[in-house]
Formats: structure tokens, C-alpha cells, sequence
């Protein structure tokens, strides 16, 4: 037996999990019966953003759509000119008419305080508005486009996000807060500066907006940067400073894994340290991508982390020389395909099943192990082994599949094990 009284012992079982939520208001974002709660005791939620010109009603609503049904608890368009704020209804409009009761916020750069005033249909049929106080002019013109904003926030009831970005800070602020820098003893570098002032720029719009009659618990914040040691830094120091609730995401986080490795990496820090009420995954598609990428990615974030559960997991193991076939990829692939397009008709159907695990394991060495730690596992044959796939249920070995056929056969086991366990006669 291996010795290994010369460790220090552990006192005490060590702690898993992410650290309590940190404690904040909660707005509630609405459209029609629908409310999604952002902050407080909710969980954390996820949303999007269309990338379709919001001119084209049509194309707008299917994409938001698109998103709803993969997951998006709020989405997001742009109201970037007047024909898209008069296009704002219609797609309302047509959500409604197709059963999807999905909020939606709109983004408003620049000229949002004319549109919101000259579109109050448009006001109305968004549940929240994107304000970003740093594209809005400078002096006076800033403070009165903020207030028409804001005041149109009040007129209609709707929650704001004041939303930051490094990429348009106020030049205003950021040049006030330089000189004082210099004034420092020991001034600081300016990128900690512009943390700061991101920081300040967020917290002092949110406040001038309740002087304005907007309620605290109608106020959602963000401070977006693009690097991922700048993002921890200022949502950090965000968090401790407000307890308002915090919209997180990487902007401009970039293509394919590069900008999920980059937003997980700093999300994950975040929400770990219990910072974070609503994310977004800013990914760029690829050509002809998929947007909804974006969703799946902050659910998967989400449920990796232990913090929410969305759809079956399926654990894989990454293969090796001991594979002596593509089987085992094609099959853990063709599994998490099909548990996801079941999950619109199964989270209603089968309360529960989101927290269900599958293994699908290449070959013995791990094979067995990992499929009785799951709900239900499978271990293919790796080379030279018996060609016959041992299936495990609740940890019991249960029947072993052989043959052409073993894909189509487990996913009718699955099938079977979800209506038993999760199934209404179960509850
Ligand atoms: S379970 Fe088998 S096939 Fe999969 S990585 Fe481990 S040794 Fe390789």
C-alpha cells in the first residue's frame, strides 16, 4: 500500500464552488407575463445580441427568435437611426405573433435620446435601453441627452443598462481624471486611469440617473474592455464600489476559440468570486456562423461552473492511440446534438433533465469509470478490444451493445432513461 503518512493531513473537507453571489438589487426586465430578474437571488442570466440590420423587421425577429430558442433570456438589438427605431414595433409585433415573449433591449449609441423621443412606440415595446454615456456629446449636451434618456426610462417604466466601454469613454471624464492623475504624488499609469475613470463613469451615470427620478433597482451596469486582466480588474473594483447589478462580458472578445477561451477565462474568474447577474459572449461569427454560438457558449460557461443547468451534459474523453476509429467522436457529437434539439420539448416535459450527465468513453482504460459516474454512460471498444460497448445506468453495468447499430440503440437507452427518471409518473 502506498505510505503516505508524511502528508499533512486536511483538517476539514476543502470548499467547492463558487463564492456566494455578491449581494445587489435586482431589476426585472419585462414583456408581457414575462419577467427575467437580473440581479439579487436570480440566477445569472444569459443574453445576446442580433447581428441583422434592425431595418429588416423580418430577418430581426427570426434571428431573435433564433436566439430565444437557444436560450437567450433577453436579447439585444440595435436602434441605430430612425428607420430602425420605426421598425422597433413590427418586430415586436411579429415575436408576439409567433409565441416569443423574449425581452428586448435596445442598443442606442449616439442619438438615442432623439429616437427614444421622436419613436414612443418604439420606447414602449423595448424592455430596457442600452445607454452608453460615453458617445453623447460633451458638457451640457451630454447631461441633457443623458437626462432625455433617462427621462423617457421613467415616462415608460423601463430598466437601463449603463453600459461603459473602454472603446468610447467620456473623453470629458478621462481628461479630468488624467490631470488629476498628475497632480499624484506618485501618479499612476494611464492605463489604471482608464480603469478608474470606467469605473467612475459608470457608477456617477448611474447615480445622476436616480437624481433624475429613475429607480436604483432600474439600473443594470457594465464596464466593458477587451483584455481579460483589464476586465477582472475593473469589475472587481466595480463591484465593490456599487450594488448595482453587473452585466459582464468581453467585448470584442474575437472569432472561433480564441474569443471563447478569452471570455471564459474571464468570466470564469469573475462569477467564481461571485461577481456577475447577466453575461454576454461577444463572438464574432464566422462567415455564414451560427449567432447563436454566443448563447450556447455562456450557457456551457454557466453550466460548467456549477452555477446554472440548461441541457444534459455529455463528458467525452478526448481519445487517444488506444481509438481505433472516429466511432466514439462521432457518437459523443451526434449525443450532445440530439439531447440539445430535445431540450425545448423536454425542459417542460422532463422537469430536471438539464442536470442529467452521459459518458461516451473511447476505450477501457477510463471507459467503465467515467460511465458509472455518469447518469448514463457508454465505453466503445478501443483497439483490439472486444468489439461490444458496455452501457452503465445510475452506476450498474446495464446491457452491452455490439454491432452497426450501437449509436441509434443508446440514444433509444437515453431516451428511454429520461422518460423513466425524469418522466411525469417519476415526479
Ligand atoms: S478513455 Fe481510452 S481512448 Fe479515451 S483518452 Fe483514455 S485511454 Fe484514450
Amino acid at each position: 500500500m502506498t505510505d503516505h503518512s508524511d502528508l499533512e493531513p486536511v483538517r476539514a473537507p476543502l470548499p467547492v464552488g463558487a463564492a456566494p453571489r455578491r449581494p445587489t438589487r435586482q431589476v426585472q426586465v419585462e414583456w408581457g407575463g414575462r419577467i427575467v430578474r437580473v440581479g439579487g437571488d436570480a440566477p445569472v442570466v444569459v443574453q445576446s445580441m442580433t447581428n441583422t440590420d434592425t431595418v429588416d423587421a423580418i430577418a430581426t425577429a427570426i434571428q431573435v427568435k433564433e436566439l430565444a430558442q437557444a436560450g437567450s433570456e433577453l436579447v439585444r438589438i440595435t436602434v441605430n437611426t430612425p428607420e430602425a427605431a420605426r421598425e422597433v414595433p413590427a418586430i415586436r409585433e411579429q415575436l408576439d405573433r409567433m409565441g416569443v415573449s423574449v425581452p428586448l433591449v435596445g442598443d442606442f449609441h449616439y442619438n438615442g435620446h432623439k429616437l427614444l423621443g421622436q419613436f414612443p412606440e418604439c420606447a414602449q415595446a423595448l424592455s430596457k435601453y442600452r445607454i452608453n454615456p460615453g458617445n453623447m456629446g460633451g458638457g451640457k449636451k451630454r447631461d441633457d441627452n443623458f437626462a432625455q434618456m433617462i427621462e423617457v426610462a421613467c415616462r415608460y417604466e423601463k430598466p437601463v443598462r449603463i453600459g461603459v466601454n473602454w472603446g468610447s469613454l467620456d473623453h470629458e471624464l478621462m481628461a479630468r481624471m488624467m490631470d488629476d492623475n498628475s497632480k499624484r504624488a506618485q501618479p499612476w499609469d494611464a492605463q489604471a486611469v482608464m480603469r478608474d475613470a470606467l469605473v467612475v463613469s459608470a457608477i456617477s451615470n448611474a447615480r445622476r440617473a436616480e437624481e433624475l427620478g429613475l429607480s436604483p433597482n432600474g439600473i443594470v451596469l457594465s464596464c466593458k474592455v477587451s483584455h481579460v486582466q483589464d476586465l477582472i480588474t475593473v469589475y472587481r473594483d466595480l463591484s465593490a464600489r456599487c450594488d448595482y447589478p453587473l452585466h459582464l462580458g468581453l467585448t470584442e472578445a474575437g472569432m472561433g476559440s480564441k474569443g471563447i477561451v478569452a471570455s471564459t477565462a474571464a468570466l470564469a474568474v469573475l462569477l467564481q468570486q461571485g461577481i456577475g447577474d447577466t453575461i454576454r459572449i461577444s463572438l464574432t461569427p464566422e462567415p455564414g456562423g451560427d449567432r447563436t454560438r454566443e448563447v450556447i457558449v455562456a450557457q456551457e460557461i454557466l453550466q460548467s461552473m456549477g452555477l446554472r443547468a440548461f441541457t444534459p451534459m455529455v463528458v467525452a474523453c478526448p481519445g487517444c492511440g488506444r481509438t481505433s476509429s472516429t466511432v466514439f467522436q462521432e457518437l459523443a457529437d451526434s449525443i450532445q446534438a440530439y439531447l440539445r434539439r430535445q431540450m425545448p420539448v423536454w425542459k417542460t416535459r422532463y422537469p430536471g433533465v438539464e442536470t442529467m450527465n452521459v459518458a461516451v468513453m473511447g476505450c477501457v482504460v477510463n471507459g467503465p469509470g467515467e460511465s458509472r459516474h455518469a447518469d448514463i454512460g457508454i465505453s466503445l471498444p478501443g483497439t483490439g478490444e472486444i468489439p461490444s460497448a458496455p452501457v452503465y445506468i445510475d452506476g450498474e453495468r446495464s446491457v452491452t451493445l455490439k454491432g452497426d447499430s450501437i449509436a441509434e440503440e443508446f440514444q433509444l437507452i437515453v431516451e428511454q432513461y429520461v422518460e423513466r427518471r425524469y418522466g411525469a409518473g417519476n415526479q
